[in-house]
């Protein structure tokens, strides 16, 4: 009896891109002469060799339902030659050959409820974590967040208004996903973790959350005759970081969990080089399904940056020009102590460059 064959291990990590891509994009991967923008939301990319590829770009909810993906794809393969790809900030973009085929398309999306934008100097997407939906740990909704701010911010999505490209990003704890923006919305806990002292020494491994507090304000304890552990209240940051690897570190609060709006970040190395982001308001309720305190500052933010910065000043150029005392009176914004960003082990630049250093 032969023996039945193994199958073997593959490891070559993710596929090959190349052969998802529409036909001209990988005909002419690599030899783009230059590219415009016939209009927001529609990119037009012309190769060395003459040809010409129209990338029409819409907003979606990221988090979709099987019907809406579908939906996406019949358009693919009705309207723009059967190929999609989606962008980091979960735009989606249809590539065709021909302009003819542009209009068409764009009125189909539109048509289904999809706005077409998020190019240029528009209020592209908000990059967002994952939420109540896929984490185990967030303290707030991203993704519920994200839809209702750009329920809000819809028509500067399909202009081209900003003076720059504005990105916004949500994150739904303090300490891991999400990243640099113009404007960020992050949760930020104001009490320290309440402790299930009944579940702890069934659930967790006491000396990795020990080592895992950035501040050192856990101790092992006993506590009801069974080990458990205790928290310095006076050291605690509330950042939240001893709750992923010890659930009964209860830190996520209804009323306590707040939001804050952070900005000036910037990954690109464009004009200026990269920023962190600096707190600006805090406190700001947790409060589904539209977050409207939220929304407001978000909006107040972005409409005085919109008035008030010079053509190409990205969010954190535009605050360094006007100084951050001037950034708090045009915006009303209440300066508290509690923004002073007085980390003591920063250095100066924070590697605040591509370019790795050490
Ligand atoms: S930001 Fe935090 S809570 Fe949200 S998905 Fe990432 S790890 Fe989970
Ligand atoms: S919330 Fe952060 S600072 Fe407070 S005990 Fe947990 S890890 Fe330490």
């Amino acid at each position: 009896m032969s023996q039945p064959q193994m199958r073997r291990a593959i490891e070559s990590g993710v596929p090959d891109n190349k052969q998802y891509l529409h036909p001209l994009l990988a005909k002419n991967y690599g030899d783009w002469k230059y590219h415009d923008r016939p209009r927001p939301g529609v990119l037009r990319h012309v190769a060395h060799g003459g040809d010409e590829v129209w990338t029409v770009r819409a907003g979606t909810q990221r988090q979709m339902d099987v019907h809406t993906i579908r939906k996406l794809c019949d358009i693919a393969d009705r309207y723009a030659e059967g190929h999609v790809r989606f962008t980091i900030r979960s735009n989606i973009e249809f590539m065709v050959s021909s302009s003819a085929k542009v209009a068409p398309l764009v009125e189909a999306l539109e048509g289904s409820g999809f706005p077409v934008g998020g190019t240029g100097n528009s209020v592209s997407m908000i990059a967002h974590t994952q939420g109540w939906l896929h984490c185990d740990i967030p303290g707030t909704d991203a993704s519920g967040a994200v839809k209702a701010l750009m329920d809000e911010l819809y028509d500067e999505f399909r202009r081209e208004e900003m003076p720059n490209r504005v990105h916004l990003s949500t994150s739904c704890c303090e300490i891991n996903c999400g990243g640099q923006a113009d404007i960020a919305i992050i949760v930020q806990h104001t009490k320290p973790p309440k402790i299930n002292h009944d579940l702890v020494a069934n659930v967790c491994e006491r000396p990795a959350v020990v080592a895992r507090c950035p501040v050192a304000a856990i101790r092992p304890a006993m506590v009801n005759g069974k080990p458990s552990l205790e928290i310095d209240e006076k050291k605690c940051m509330c950042c939240g970081a001893c709750y992923p690897p010890c659930p009964p570190m209860q830190i996520n609060d209804p009323e306590h969990t707040k939001l804050a709006i952070w900005v000036g970040g910037k990954n690109s190395n464009a004009r200026a080089k990269p920023t962190f982001m600096k707190m600006v308001a805090s406190g700001l309720p947790n409060n589904p399904p539209r977050w409207p305190e939220v929304a407001a500052v978000v909006k107040k933010i972005l409409a005085v940056y919109k008035e008030d910065a010079r053509p190409w000043e990205r969010m954190s150029d535009w605050i360094e020009r006007i100084g951050w005392p001037r950034f708090f009176e045009k915006t009303d914004l209440p300066f508290t102590k509690y923004l002073i960003d007085d980390w003591r082990g920063a250095r100066a630049n924070l590697n605040a460059s591509t370019h790795i250093r050490f």
